[in-house]
Formats: structure tokens, C-alpha cells, sequence
């Protein structure tokens, strides 16, 4: 059973636009935002917009002088010049970057207590996730580290143990340092390979350090996996780490960048298994967290596609009221996404590859396979670090 939830939203979270050229597009949130209201989903939820993130929270993950560097370069993008990763390709200056930037943190961070203190069971920001921006600079289009804070706003208000899962096609890289030797964040990342994609971390070897030896846990997936080797690899590792692990909140992020249409990475996952995953974090959520669930958006730059979807069963499975994956879309939204873009968008709510299947762990594994090999890794890393079996 689910209890009412809560989705973050502020129309000025559209304003985190670094310009024309750019793959991460504003409109997919938009185009999230009103997927969720055409299917009836926001009368199933409290839809909440929280005030930025200020300066004392963002320095629960953030160095003072990169907070300092983001605001100068919010007033001034011209003047920014790559220093702290602000003012490069992937993290172009724009004005009001600040600003923006704090207001999403603070979506999240306002989601994070509201679960703790049971004002919502669970919690969505969809235009959170931002999991690759590191306690001193800005990385892989990401300010600041929305996830990082809402993790460590948990820890300031005495949680003692929270998971973090990220199915992310990227390594949850700044997520992972900002936690790197703390015991009680167990940091959890399925993606892809580190020799085929950005940001080049994310092996099976890092495992954390000092007291969080054995708090972090890195999945490094083959190029190619698709859906019964993604659902395969997330179930051997996840659900029997968190049984032990006992979290008293889950947080989970959702990029939706695994997909086979993704233009930016290479893994080929259907929405009906990005649709499974959701569903097994909201289970495992309940079975282990006591229900306490925030789940965040992240990467996707398949923008008409495939991030509204993904994103609206996120909240919808949030919500209490999972949209089935055979759900033809109103036609009035594809007319929007026309109208917003020239292009059409998709008519069904998943790929049509409902259920999917997969092989599971316990029935065996094949020592020769990429996929098995990728698991056994992590598994013989991390696994027993935290006691448990390889
Ligand atoms: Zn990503």
C-alpha cells in the first residue's frame, strides 16, 4: 500500500536550459510535467514547489568557493572561463545558473524531508538527479548535486542509513565522492562501462574508503546490454545488498538515458524494463525503507521519445496508480509535443515489450558471458566487504 505522495514542481526548473545547441533540452521537463497531467496522474498526488536550496544547504555538499564561482558566473556567463567546469561544452555559463540550479537542489532536498518526516510516503523530482556534479566544480551538465543533498539533508537530520540507487546509462560519480567514506550512505550504480563512457569511473574496484570501505558498489555494464541483461544485473545486486543494508530511506534516480534510443550512450533497454526498475525500487522501498522513497530524474536525451514517459511512470508508480504499459498517450499531448517541437510523439506508454524477463541470479551463472562477468565483479568487489557471499 502506498500513502499520498508527493511530486516536486516549479515551472521556473524549465529555466535550467544551457542553450540551443545543447542535449540536455528544457523540454523534456516541460513535456514530463504535462504527460503527468494528461493521464489524470497530478489528481493522484500532492504537487508541491519548494524554495531553493540555500546557502547552508548547498555547503552540506558544495566547497564555498564553488558555490561562490556559480553565482559569478550566473551574473556574468561571459566572464566564465572553465574554472570549477563552469564555461565548458558540457557546462556552458547561463545567466540565472544559480539560481536555477538552487531551486531544483531544493526540490529535492524539500522531497527528502517530507519523506523522513512522513509528510508524504514517497516523493518525485523528475528534474532532479543531477549526479554528476562534484563537491568543488560543475560536471556532465550538472550544477549542483541535487541527489548528494538530499542525502546529506537526511544525514543532518540524523538518519543513520540511507541506500542510493542509480540506474542512471551514466556512473553516479559526484553522488559517490560526496559519500566516499561515509558508511552510512551505501551508494549503489548500474551503467555503463567506464571504457566506453563518460565519466570514465564507475568500476567494480571502487568500493569506498576509510570507514565507508564497502559502501559504494559499481556495476560496469557491457556496451549493447539490453533489457534481460539490465533487469538481470540490477536484481543480483540490488535487492539482497539493501536486505542487508536496512536503509530507512531509498533513494533512487531514474535516468532515463538507458535506453535504445538515447543518442548520447549505448545501452539498449526498452521503457517496459526502465518501467520494471521502477517498480522494484518502490517494492524494495517498502519491503526494507519502511516505504520511504524519493526518486529523481537524471539523464535522457531522447527528449520527445522517451524521457516523458519514463519519467510520468516514475510518478505514476509514486502516485499509486501505475500506468499500464499498453496506455495509448491522449492525443492532445501529442499535439503539444508537435506544437513544441515538430516532431511526433510516441502513442503508447511503453515499447510494447511488457512483461519483460529475465534469468535470475540464484539459478545460476555463465562464466564465459560479458553480462555474468560484469556481475561476478562487482559481486566479488564489494559483496564481501559487507559480509555477504560473491
Ligand atoms: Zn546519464
Amino acid at each position: 500500500m502506498s500513502g499520498r505522495a508527493q511530486l516536486m514542481w516549479d515551472e521556473a526548473v524549465t529555466g535550467y536550459d544551457f542553450g540551443p545547441d545543447h542535449p540536455m533540452a528544457p523540454v523534456r521537463l516541460e513535456l514530463t510535467r504535462k504527460l503527468v497531467s494528461a493521464l489524470g496522474l497530478d489528481k493522484e498526488l500532492e504537487i508541491v514547489a519548494a524554495r531553493p536550496a540555500g546557502e547552508s544547504t548547498l555547503r552540506l555538499v558544495h566547497r564555498e568557493d564553488y558555490i561562490d564561482a556559480v553565482k559569478a558566473a550566473s551574473a556574468d556567463p561571459g566572464a566564465a572561463d572553465g574554472a570549477y567546469g563552469i564555461g565548458t561544452v558540457d557546462d556552458p555559463a547561463f545567466a540565472g545558473m544559480h539560481e536555477v540550479s538552487a531551486l531544483i537542489a531544493g526540490q529535492s532536498v524539500a522531497a527528502a524531508e517530507a519523506v523522513w518526516r512522513g509528510d508524504a510516503e514517497h516523493a518525485v523530482n523528475f528534474a532532479g538527479g543531477l549526479h554528476h556534479a562534484m563537491p568543488g566544480g560543475a560536471a556532465g551538465f550538472c550544477v549542483y548535486n541535487d541527489a548528494a543533498l538530499a542525502v546529506a539533508r537526511l544525514l543532518e537530520l540524523g538518519v543513520e542509513r540511507v541506500a542510493y540507487v542509480d540506474v542512471d546509462v551514466h556512473h553516479g560519480d559526484g553522488v559517490q565522492a560526496a559519500f566516499w567514506e561515509d558508511p552510512r550512505v551505501l551508494t549503489i550504480s548500474l551503467h555503463e562501462h567506464p571504457r566506453t563512457l563518460f565519466p570514465a569511473t564507475g568500476w567494480p574496484q571502487e568500493t569506498g574508503a576509510g570507514a565507508g570501505e564497502g559502501a559504494a558498489v559499481n556495476v560496469a555494464l557491457p556496451a549493447g546490454t539490453g533489457d534481460a541483461g539490465w533487469l538481470r544485473a540490477f536484481h543480483a545486486v540490488v535487492p539482497e545488498l539493501l536486505a542487508d543494508f536496512r536503509p530507512q530511506v531509498l533513494v533512487s534516480q531514474h535516468g532515463a538515458d538507458t535506453h535504445f534510443e538515447d543518442p548520447l550512450a549505448h545501452l539498449a533497454v526498452s521503457l517496459d524494463a526502465q518501467r520494471a526498475v521502477q517498480l522494484a525500487c518502490h517494492e524494495l522501498a517498502h519491503a526494507y525503507a519502511d516505504g520511504k522513497w524519493l526518486a529523481l530524474g537524471g539523464g535522457g536525451y531522447a527528449v520527445v521519445d522517451v524521457v516523458p514517459r519514463s519519467w510520468t511512470h516514475l510518478v505514476g508508480i509514486a502516485a499509486g496508480r501505475e500506468i499500464a504499459p499498453e496506455t495509448v498517450i491522449p492525443e492532445g499531448w501529442r499535439q503539444e509535443v508537435y506544437a513544441r517541437t515538430r516532431q511526433l510523439g510516441p502513442q503508447r506508454m511503453t515499447d510494447g515489450r511488457w512483461p519483460v524477463g529475465y534469468r535470475d541470479w540464484s539459478a545460476g551463472y555463465d562464466p564465459a558471458d560479458r553480462l555474468d562477468q560484469a556481475v561476478l565483479a562487482t559481486r566479488r568487489s564489494a559483496f564481501p566487504l559487507r559480509g555477504l557471499l560473491p
